[in-house]
């Protein structure tokens, strides 16, 4: 363990005063920089008037000010928000929505619908829905049913589509889960976008509920708003969290169209939502997620954006012909490879690597063998120079077949 003692914009601080560029947002969060000056102010005023109050009868300035911010910024088919905690959180709503939709309007549908290698948190519902993990032995017995397809490829489409109408033939699927166009824990792994649409078509024609798991890819990291803004078919729910409030704070909002709201809108007490956590809409996360989103709306952001994009684009082209890479892949500001490495030569490579950028000054989470970059958008031109350098100096070492073996089984 690390112990860390500060950190601003791109650079984390340890506690011998080393400093580490946060190649990677501090896992997707803090994307306008650390202790980024405009959010702290937002935060620190909220915080002399109103810190903490029940959601529940109540409402306050923040949580409506953020809702409507959201509003705007969202596809255009979401009417109404929900708030919790976290991403996990975000999932277990969404999952309890589409279970209550089919259930409120008198259809019992108790199968949900996910993607292989999906990740949506951890806890109970939320292991369901995700790829079976080492991690989950113990509790797989216990999970919700939930069926699984591969993501859509060219070449797999047909299959899929198939594979779709036997599963919608033989079980009451309620809902559809899915991470839009990449997929964070399973590697930063980039799908089909037409092939994502045709499956969102075939589900909702069948009136699946769909469900966008945006916790990773919300807020500027694809390049737009969120990675929904790429389909034509959009989404009845889209879970937020992450960036949402800029890596200040835990908050999570899972927002639905009118049509899923219609649903729980009764006079009939049971037919409600109910799903409150004490924190709920916390005045001081709203306020930090409002901040982030005007940060998000300003040219400077949007510039920023960009200007990681194209560097990313120059980098790919110096690194794409390496001997030790492979499967480049770029997805807006996210950035990511695999190192080609046979299995025997394996061993701890990830624990290896993740040291060997640590030492540089680097800090990057390698996923297996799969090196990503996400980084905040103030990263400097600099910065991002000292994280591509890096990586090229530490392929290159890998180059060499006696420093390889020595590297990893050493
Ligand atoms: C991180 C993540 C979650 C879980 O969020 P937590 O806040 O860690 O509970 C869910 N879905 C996706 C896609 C994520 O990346």
């Amino acid at each position: 363990m690390l112990g860390i003692t500060g950190a601003r914009g791109a650079t984390i601080t340890d506690e011998s005063g080393k400093e580490y560029i946060d190649a990677i947002s501090s896992w997707y969060t803090c994307v306008y920089g650390h202790c980024n000056p405009y959010i702290l102010e937002a935060v620190s005023s909220q915080m002399q008037v109103l810190d903490q109050v029940v959601f529940s009868g109540f409402t306050h300035e923040p949580a409506v000010r953020l809702s409507e911010a959201l509003i705007e910024i969202l596809p255009q088919n979401q009417g109404k928000l929900f708030f919790s905690d976290n991403g996990s959180t975000a999932t277990e709503i969404e999952i309890k929505m589409a279970l209550q939709y089919h259930f409120n309007r008198g259809e019992r549908r108790n199968v949900l619908l996910a993607f292989e290698e999906g990740f949506h948190g951890d806890t109970f519902g939320a292991m369901s829905v995700s790829g079976l993990s080492v991690y989950n032995g113990p509790f797989e017995d216990l999970f919700l049913e939930v069926k699984r397809i591969p993501v859509p490829t060219k070449a797999n489409l047909p299959a899929i589509r198939e594979q779709l109408n036997e599963l919608l033939h033989t079980h009451a699927i309620a809902g559809f889960i899915y991470e839009p166009l990449v997929q964070g824990a399973a590697g930063m792994k980039i799908h089909d976008a037409a092939g994502l649409n045709a499956l969102l078509a075939i589900l909702k024609a069948q009136g699946v509920v769909t469900i966008a798991d945006e916790v990773m890819t919300g807020f500027g990291k694809t390049g737009s708003y969120f990675a929904s803004d790429y389909l034509d078919e959009k989404p009845d729910i889209i879970c937020l969290s992450k960036a949402l409030t800029a890596g200040l704070m835990p908050m999570a909002v899972t927002t639905c169209t009118d049509k899923i709201f219609e649903a729980f809108y009764s006079d009939q007490i049971e037919k409600g939502f109910f799903h409150g956590h004490t924190y709920t809409a916390n005045p001081l996360a709203c306020s930090a997620a409002l901040a982030g989103i005007t940060l998000l709306r300003s040219d400077e952001m949007q510039a920023n954006i960009q200007r990681i994009i194209r560097a990313h684009e120059e980098f790919d082209n110096r690194l794409s012909q390496h001997p030790m890479v492979k499967n480049t892949r770029q997805i807006g500001v996210i950035y990511a490879f695999d190192i080609a490495i046979s299995m025997d030569r394996y061993g701890d490579l990830r624990d290896k690597l993740f040291g060997q950028f640590m030492e540089r000054g680097i800090f990057l989470r390698p996923l297996g063998n799969t090196i990503y970059l996400l980084p905040p958008y103030v990263i400097s031109d600099t910065q991002l120079e000292a994280v591509y350098s890096a990586v090229l100096e530490i392929l290159d070492s890998y180059q060499t077949k006696a420093h390889i073996s020595k590297e990893v089984s050493g």
